[in-house]
């Protein structure tokens, strides 16, 4: 009589035989708190507005309900999930596939920016049950005719908030445009700025609401920590840092792509293998870093926000903050890339003298309290 028996399980929210079954391979035993509350919702028919920090396990929140509705035998377009980032789009796409494995003809197609049309064009003609994709690349999809949204049952805006701090908000209102009035939509957000609150409230004023407390998501799984460090000491005391830490993977945020280039330089001339991605990253070389990440070939990333969006690699035991983020949005995101799937993670921040504000801001944002901790500078070391 652990208390596993007390949680709701998988097989008790009315979800079909085949996909109760995929889940089950997966290894998923019972749902997440953000799970439990939106798949029931969904199923019912109903919208959902949910917020919630990553790792929180949204993807199965409206992928299931998402695949309940979808039947093989009309090609129509039936799910569309919108997602900030072509990292993220895929993801999604790939874990959507997952849940729909031992489903029959159900077809899922990715589609987003910085790729040639015609794959995906012929991927969309052969018929897409469920389109995953970036707004901008979705809109021109539309507008060739490539994509037709009449049959749509449900809509997933993913990462509203990012998708909006990009600058898709009218792209997403046009294509909320050229869909039918009669369908779900599943709305996940990391925080709730007003731009969102609006699109919430004029495309589905009668959404269930799902907050998911922080205690019951994976950052308070993410052991919070900052550091004060004068501007020059930052390379010495975060070369310290990963030299002694025992994460499996670290990333490294820093605010300009020159200081990604600086930082990562610092590090590989101290022998640490190390890696930069900032935003003029060709694709092709983003993805060869993000795997090498997984497959344990690379043990330092350091990367700028933009360039870390939706990065998913369980491998990350420890972000650190070199450049304490102005906005806590952007730290509670940065945060989000450790801790992942019920793992612990840890986080350090960097704080210059003068960044104190910043710290507290964050500390209000996130009702937490940071513990400040000290690094050894190599003073200290060399007097012993
Ligand atoms: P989010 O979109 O909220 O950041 P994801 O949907 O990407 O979260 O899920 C995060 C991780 O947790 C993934 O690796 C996923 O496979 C895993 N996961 C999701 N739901 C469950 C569950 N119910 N049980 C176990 N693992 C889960
Ligand atoms: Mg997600």
């Amino acid at each position: 009589a652990s208390h596993d028996d007390e949680r709701v399980r998988f097989d008790e929210l009315g979800l079909p035989p085949e996909l109760l079954a995929a889940v089950r391979d997966l290894g998923f035993t019972h749902p997440s708190p953000i799970q439990e509350r939106a798949i029931p919702a969904l199923l019912e028919g109903r919208s959902v507005l949910g917020v919630a920090q990553t790792g929180t396990g949204k993807t199965a929140a409206f992928g299931l309900p998402l695949l309940a509705e979808v039947r093989a035998s009309n090609r129509a377009t039936q799910g569309l999930v919108l997602a900030p980032t072509r990292e993220l789009a895929m993801q999604v796409a790939e874990a959507i596939q997952s849940f729909a494995t031992k489903l029959d003809g159900v077809n899922v197609v990715s589609v987003y920016g910085g790729a040639p049309y015609g794959p995906q064009e012929r991927a969309l003609a052969r018929g897409a049950h469920v389109i995953v994709g970036t707004p901008g690349r979705v809109i021109d999809h539309l507008k060739r005719g490539n994509i037709v949204l009449d049959h749509l049952s449900t809509l997933v805006l993913d990462e509203a908030d990012e998708m909006l701090r990009m600058g898709f908000a009218e792209d997403v209102d046009e294509i909320l445009s050229f869909a039918p009035q009669k369908k779900r939509m599943a709305l996940f957000s990391a925080t709730m700025p007003p731009a969102i609150k609006r699109v919430a409230e004029e495309h589905m004023p009668d959404a269930v609401s799902v907050a998911v407390a922080r205690q019951s998501t994976t950052v308070t799984s993410v052991e919070q920590t900052y550091a004060v460090v004068p501007f020059r000491h930052k390379t010495g005391a975060l070369t310290r840092i990963v030299e002694t830490t025992d994460a499996d993977a670290t990333i490294v945020f820093v605010r300009t792509r020159s200081a990604a280039e600086e930082v990562g330089a610092a590090l590989i001339a101290r022998g640490i293998v190390a890696a930069t991605i900032s935003g003029d990253v060709p694709q092709k070389e983003r993805e060869r870093i993000v795997e090498r990440l997984r497959d344990g070939s690379l043990t330092v990333l350091v990367a700028t926000d933009v360039a870390a969006r939706g990065l998913d690699v369980e491998r990350i035991g420890l972000v650190v903050n070199f450049d304490i983020p102005s906005e806590p949005e952007a730290y509670v995101h940065r945060i989000g890339r450790t801790g992942r799937a019920g793992r612990t993670g840890k986080a350090l921040t960097f704080v210059a003298p003068h960044e104190k504000r910043k710290l507290r801001n964050i500390e209000r944002t996130t009702r937490q309290e940071l513990e400040e901790i000290h690094i050894p500078s190599p003073l200290d070391v060399s007097r012993h």
